[in-house]
């Protein structure tokens, strides 16, 4: 009996696939992302009082909104972009997965077509470099 194989990609998939980041993001199934850590850093909370007031008006407002997640670890966070979603890495929707999931178990065909899709682009400009040469030996304008 063959062995199944679980590969974790996750952590590779989020880097791979992270353009931006942020403090507070908000991920496509609409949950906000608050980085309450981060507030400390804000140089405009430098009293400690204004800061302590702001957390405490975050967690008044989380305890009425199930869409606003505060985060006590991290100092920011990870935009996943993925066919034209965005996502925040660590988002207990997991919107990436589907596409990761995808990718990976169809990756054989994938390979595939990159592979055919580099030699179309190829065939192109091979044709598009034949005809600036040609352009340029009988000083054609383009
Ligand atoms: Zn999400």
């Amino acid at each position: 009996m063959a062995t199944k194989i679980h590969v974790d990609l996750d952590d590779q998939f989020c880097e791979i696939f992270s353009q931006a980041g942020g403090t507070n993001l908000t991920c496509n199934c609409g949950r906000e992302h608050i980085s309450m850590i981060q507030m400390e850093d804000w140089e405009f909370y430098d009293d400690e009082q204004s800061l302590e007031m702001l957390q405490a008006s975050y967690v008044e407002m989380a305890a009425l909104d199930d869409n606003l997640i505060l985060d006590y670890d991290n100092h920011g966070f990870s935009m996943i972009e993925v066919a034209g979603f965005y996502f925040v890495d660590g988002c207990e929707c997991e919107g990436w997965r589907p596409y990761m999931d995808f990718l990976f178990e169809e990756r054989k065909y994938i390979a595939q077509f990159l592979l055919a899709a580099n030699g179309e682009v190829k065939k192109l400009q091979s044709q598009a470099d034949l005809m600036d040469m040609i352009a340029k030996e009988y000083d054609l304008e383009k």
